[in-house]
């Protein structure tokens, strides 16, 4: 059997105060048809990565509503990680080699994992194309049932044509098919019904909910960030789509004119993404020992409440990304009143209203010119921290997202 993620429980009514009452109710009501229904999510890993943060906060609400709901994790060894993560490049566009071989590794793992996944569901939402091909394998033993949801989080708009190809034969079978937006739909596939829905933040987690100064200066000295200078912060995997290189360039030009600033990378090793390790190491080397540059990962014991602490202490936040399925770590940081730079791409267009709520930006030049601004007028900071604030919450909070699926399940 394949492993089960433990999360603790976690009450919807808790959620009024930040979302609103009307929320509340509107997702009761919306969830009311569901209650007994068995939901399985899957996807392939429990931590690291955006998928796993929304599916922590999720499962346990789905629960909380009555709905029966469980999360599996598959298992695969390197090899198998390394093809997902190439597959994962190609959808987003990456022109990455891809033959008969590494199908057969992908084929060969699904297999396996299929035989481990639990039984008896109502509902299986299965996350990104690592799991993706399950669903084929089940249909060959005569073993599917239930309804299949494949949410998809990545933008397949303009992929390199061979995965797209080999992953639309993976997901012809589904009963539906989820997308954060309508426009990462590859074009010319047809089967699943279509639903558009954008990923969430919870605002009481660990991750984002409140933390006093204190803490959050005590979090800095842990890591040697000097608390009165200036913070420009970047939450990501490392991951060259998340371009970490041009960060740190985007910052050597703002230090121009702010000498004193200091840069934070902070990123998590997920076991799913090979690719991380190698890139660390490249950024390692980008940074040249500049010691007001900072590479921290879970590996420096970076968890939730770190992450909480430095996305609140940054006097501005990036998210240089070149592609982007969301991005939460916008939302997080908007959240938290900071104002956040985002590339001008994928999700981060959907939360970033640019010049209102943070700044879109299409290169390192026009990325260091925003932070300067940004570093040089605190009302700016102030009055778009403010606005990030407002737009997530009546945007992208969790609540919102667990409507959405409740009525996308509901009309399956
Ligand atoms: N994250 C974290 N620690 C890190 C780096 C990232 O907890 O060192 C979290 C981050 O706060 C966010 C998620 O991992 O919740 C990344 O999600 P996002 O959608 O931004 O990117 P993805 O990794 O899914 O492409």
């Amino acid at each position: 059997m394949l492993p089960t993620v433990p999360v603790p429980p976690q009450h919807v009514d808790d959620y009024a105060e930040a979302a609103g009452p009307e929320a509340v109710d509107r997702l009761r009501q919306a969830a009311e048809s569901l209650r007994g229904a068995r939901v399985l999510h899957v996807n392939s890993t429990a931590f690291g990565g955006g998928v796993a943060e929304l599916l922590f906060t999720q499962v346990a609400l789905m629960n909380d509503l009555g709905i029966d709901t469980t999360w599996q994790v598959i298992e695969g060894a390197e090899d198998f990680f390394t093809v997902t993560k190439f597959a994962h490049n190609g959808l987003q566009g990456a022109q990455v080699p891809w033959t008969p071989d590494m199908e057969a590794i992908y084929l060969d793992r699904c297999r396996s994992n299929a035989a481990g996944l639990a039984e008896g569901y109502d509902y299986v939402v299965i996350h990104d194309p690592q799991p993706a091909g399950v669903l084929g394998v089940l249909e060959e033993e005569g073993r599917r049932a239930g309804r299949w949801i494949w949410r998809c989080h990545i933008d397949l708009s303009a992929p390199h044509r061979p995965v797209l190809d080999f992953f639309t034969r993976r997901v012809a079978g589904y009963d539906g098919m989820v997308f954060t937006m309508r426009e990462f739909a590859p074009p010319g596939l047809t089967g699943p019904r279509l639903f558009v829905i954008p990923p969430s933040i919870d605002p009481l987690s660990l991750k984002n909910g409140f933390v006093d100064h204190e803490t959050a200066y005590e979090v800095l000295n842990r890591y040697g960030v000097d608390r009165a200078r200036p913070i420009l912060t970047q939450v990501s995997r490392f991951d060259p789509w998340k371009d970490p290189l041009g960060v740190i360039d985007a910052y050597r030009l703002a230090r121009r004119e702010h000498p004193g600033l200091q840069l934070l990378l902070v990123g998590s090793m997920a076991h799913d993404d090979p690719e991380g390790w190698h890139y660390l190491e490249v950024t390692e080397t980008y940074r040249e020992g500049d010691p007001d540059i900072y590479l921290l990962s879970n590996l420096q014991e970076v968890g939730h409440l770190e992450v909480n602490a430095f996305q609140r202490a940054s006097t501005v936040v990036v998210q240089k990304s070149l592609r982007e399925g969301f991005g939460l770590v916008v939302s997080e940081a908007m959240w938290k009143e900071v104002p956040v730079i985002g590339g001008d791409v994928g999700g981060i267009r959907l939360q970033i209203e640019d010049g209102v709520s943070g700044f879109l930006v299409s290169s390192v030049e026009e990325c260091a010119e925003r932070a300067s601004e940004l570093l040089s007028d605190p009302d700016l900071r102030m009055k778009m921290g403010r606005a990030g604030r407002e737009r997530v919450r009546e945007r992208f909070l969790t609540l919102r997202e667990l409507e959405d699926y409740v009525r996308m399940l509901a009309a399956l």
